[in-house]
């Protein structure tokens, strides 16, 4: 069966759009590319993904999953849009990385394998789609017992709205005007709930920040704007 009311197509739209320019760390996607090695860093030191077998869902031109990948995961990347799915397939040539990339939802995959992963990432995406607590559901049928799951997108809030709308997209043009829409942005607490609905226990948040005057992230306790959850499926008892 075919699961494809969980897509928003005008959001899919915004990156095909934009997908050539995927790999170029200086157009919409730098942001990405700036903090790929910290979200990396942050996996990478809960999991250990040396022969981790994963599932990048919304993987878009592949940033995550080559990164993943190149630290010895088995990665699999899903994602709705074609032409990001192309960029990224395109880009192993130049990679020499071994990813299996997929146009599905997580709704789909988690019919066809589910318990088949041990950690599935799903960054940025979530502010992207009509019912995220769908997509987390998904995630859980996805992983094995005792697996990780780490999801990342933005808060909800008047400084949210301010950085990752007003500054991102209107003052440092970082992005197109129009990619965010504020009203999709999700609280901690709700992605909590969420997550607990779909059998989660207790999850550990991590704050990404911005400094626009040195122009560099960092990870850290302030989860007002951008930030990441790593939950753990529990182990069969
Ligand atoms: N996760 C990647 C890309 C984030 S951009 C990263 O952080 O580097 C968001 C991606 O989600 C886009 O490629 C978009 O096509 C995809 N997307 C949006 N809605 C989706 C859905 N319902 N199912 C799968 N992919 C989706």
């Amino acid at each position: 069966m075919t699961i494809h009311n969980n897509v928003d197509a005008s959001e899919i739209a915004k990156f095909e759009k934009l997908a050539s320019r995927w790999w170029d760390r200086n157009s919409e996607f730098k942001p990405l590319h700036d903090i790929n090695p910290l979200r990396l860093g942050l996996i990478d030191s809960k999991v250990n993904l040396v022969g981790k077998k994963v599932l990048d869902v919304g993987c878009g031109g592949g940033i995550l999953s080559e990164g993943m990948a190149y630290r010895g995961a088995l990665v699999t990347g899903i994602d709705m849009g074609a032409a990001p799915l192309a960029v990224a397939r395109l880009h192993l040539l130049e990679s020499k990385l071994t990813i299996s990339y997929a146009k599905a939802t997580a709704e789909e995959f988690a019919q066809q394998y589910p318990c088949s992963f041990d950690v599935v990432t799903c960054l940025e995406m979530l502010e992207h789609v009509p019912d995220p607590a769908a997509v987390i559901n998904s995630c859980f049928a996805l992983l094995q017992p005792g697996g990780h799951l780490f999801l990342s997108t933005i808060n909800r809030n008047p400084k949210a709205w301010l950085l990752a709308v007003v500054g991102a997209e209107y003052v440092l043009r970082m992005l197109p005007r129009g990619t965010h829409d504020y009203s999709k942005f999700i609280r901690p607490a709700e992605l909590a709930q969420w997550t607990r609905q779909a059998g989660f226990s207790m999850g550990e948040l991590t704050g990404m920040t911005y400094n626009p005057l040195t122009r560099t992230y960092k990870l850290g306790s302030d989860v007002d704007v951008n930030y990441i959850m790593h939950l753990q499926k529990p182990l069969l008892d």
